[in-house]
């Protein structure tokens, strides 16, 4: 036993265990070094660099889809002119971030964290990780862990399976994982899905390819919209970025929430609109209602956006093509449809989206009980029924998913400062007796989600065990609403009584 009456399980101690060096990560980081100072903290990464999303992904075209004044942080300006920003300068923002705010050297690499448990005792976590350059198995203990590990897998996306694909004599290449050599001039190409990925790859590929094919099962809803804010270039001329970039951002908030809201209330009228930015983007005669026409209602899936019409300009030049079809079978040269027609293809590209992962993969245990974190309910969108010092950074689907893991972060340094100033060690949210009614997490109808259900939390059908998936009540709520509500509870640690040795004789 040390001093303080904790036994000293492992040789490192830390305040604060960060999990995760991606945008959320870094950005935990930089809340933890502001408004909480001297906190001992480390970041567990399991990959060899920062960046997360923005570092693995590299296919061509790959950029934001949400615009940078709101999947950028609140705490630093968005200064590059392009609004929807291409995946190296996001990546360059977030490494930007941690270098100068001195967070790199926080940051473990390679450390991949494959359990924790808590000890109510020692009112402190055991977390384990393993090394993927040596193979060793590392243990630390912690006060506080935050995960920030994102929502996929990165070992594999997802692949469905397509007949016949072992026949295929052309190169099948997954958008995660995009070989540095992929060679795709003057070939045709075969892009297959519907999402984000798909229609930032199709204009992407069409520069250099001979053709390239979007084949879909089925439409999605898709929007333009300028690659570059217009009123952010405006406002750059009479102000500093320092100033632009708050009304850039709340005006995005805005626009964002007023779009989702008359979506969810007037879906006609939004399917109207998208359809007519649709048609007057393509060539007269263009058959929209057969590529472009989901039989879903606007955000029951997530929205798809295109910069400055590039999808529909490359449509209109002949560069590429929509089919929409479904797969009979591939075959040495290309792609058989259920239509009867066929697809010649060099290269296809499974743009076919991610598998959804909660937590990392990692094992959680509290007091020596493994804890399923998808059969627990959702504490205000980041934190577990029953699990002490613990939170996740989990983005919004209706917006950009910083918006949400700023005020997360902020929200765990006024725990971490409330529970200094109380001497409490262990905050920990639960539910009580009356229970609530249990709801999915996400309320998406998309493939990836709906695939994924059943390896997410639940929510609740009333707060705080509700998500808003609304900004600025979520800012209400999370940056000055009351820490003890009733179902937080802060607690001091009891620790085990130690045996009183009596000597005899
Ligand atoms: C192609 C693509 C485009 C996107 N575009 C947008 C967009 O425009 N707007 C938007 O709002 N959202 C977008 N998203 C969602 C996007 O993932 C988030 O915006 C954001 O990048 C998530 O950041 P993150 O740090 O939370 O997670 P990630 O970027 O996924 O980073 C998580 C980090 O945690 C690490 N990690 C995971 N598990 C463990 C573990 N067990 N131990 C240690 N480390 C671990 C990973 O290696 C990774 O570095 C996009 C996603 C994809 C895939």
């Amino acid at each position: 036993m040390t001093e303080n009456g904790r036994s000293n399980l492992t040789s490192e101690h830390l305040d604060v265990l960060i999990v995760g060096a991606g945008l959320s990560g870094i950005g935990a980081a930089h809340h933890l070094q502001r408004s909480v100072p001297g906190k001992r903290y480390a970041i567990f990464e399991a990959r060899a660099d920062l960046g997360g999303t923005w570092d693995l992904f590299r296919y061509p075209g790959i950029r934001s889809d949400s615009d940078m004044h709101t999947l950028g942080y609140r705490f630093r300006p968005w200064t590059a002119a392009k609004s929807i920003a291409d995946g190296e300068s996001i990546l360059e923002y977030v490494r930007e971030t941690a270098r100068e705010e001195g967070i790199e050297p926080h940051i473990r690499f390679h450390h991949r964290v494959v359990a924790a448990e808590w000890a109510s005792e020692e009112a402190r976590w055991t977390v384990e990780a393993e090394r993927a350059d040596s193979g060793e198995t590392v243990t630390v203990t912690c006060d506080f862990l935050f995960v920030n590990s994102g929502y996929y897998r990165y070992d594999q996306g997802h692949l469905p399976e397509f007949p016949g694909i072992e026949r295929f004599g052309g190169t099948v290449i997954h958008p995660q994982h995009w070989p540095e050599d992929a060679d795709y001039a003057g070939k045709r190409v075969v892009v297959i899905g519907s999402g984000a990925t798909a229609v930032t790859l199709v204009p992407a590929m069409a520069e250099d390819a001979a053709k390239v094919t979007m084949l879909q099962r089925s439409p999605t809803y898709i929007l333009s919209l300028p690659g570059e804010d217009p009123v952010a270039l405006r406002l750059r001329k009479w102000l500093p970025d320092r100033a632009v970039y708050p009304i850039v951002r709340w005006k995005n908030v805005l626009m964002q929430m007023l779009t989702y809201r008359l979506a969810r209330r007037r879906p006609e009228l939004v399917k109207k609109l998208i359809r007519r930015g649709v048609v007057n983007a393509l060539p007269v005669g263009y058959d929209v209602d057969k590529h472009f026409k989901p039989k879903y209602d606007p955000w029951d899936q997530r929205l798809c956006l295109v910069p400055d019409s590039d999808l529909f300009k490359a449509i209109s030049d002949g560069s590429a093509e929509v089919v929409t079809d479904t797969i009979r079978t591939f075959d040495e040269t290309g792609i058989e449809l259920e239509s009867g027609e066929r697809l010649d293809a060099d290269v296809v590209v499974t743009a076919t989206g991610l598998d959804l992962l909660f937590l990392g993969g990692m094992r959680l245990s509290v007091d020596g009980e493994e804890r399923d974190p998808t059969r627990a309910f959702v504490y205000k969108g980041m934190m577990l029924d029953g699990v002490p010092n613990f939170a996740f950074t989990i983005g919004y689907t209706n917006a950009s998913w910083t918006l949400k893991a700023d005020l997360t972060a902020e929200y765990v340094c006024r725990l971490l400062r409330h529970m200094d100033a109380g001497g409490y060690e262990i905050c920990v949210p639960e539910m009580g007796p009356g229970g609530v009614e249990e709801a999915p997490l996400l309320d998406f109808s998309s493939g990836y989600v709906q695939r994924a259900l059943d390896r997410l939390p639940k929510q609740g059908s009333e707060e705080p065990w509700k998500l808003k998936q609304n900004y600025p009540l979520d800012l209400r709520a999370l940056r000055h609403g009351q820490l003890e509500d009733g179902t937080m509870q802060f607690r001091h640690r009891v620790a085990a009584v130690e045996p009183v040795v009596t000597t005899t004789g």
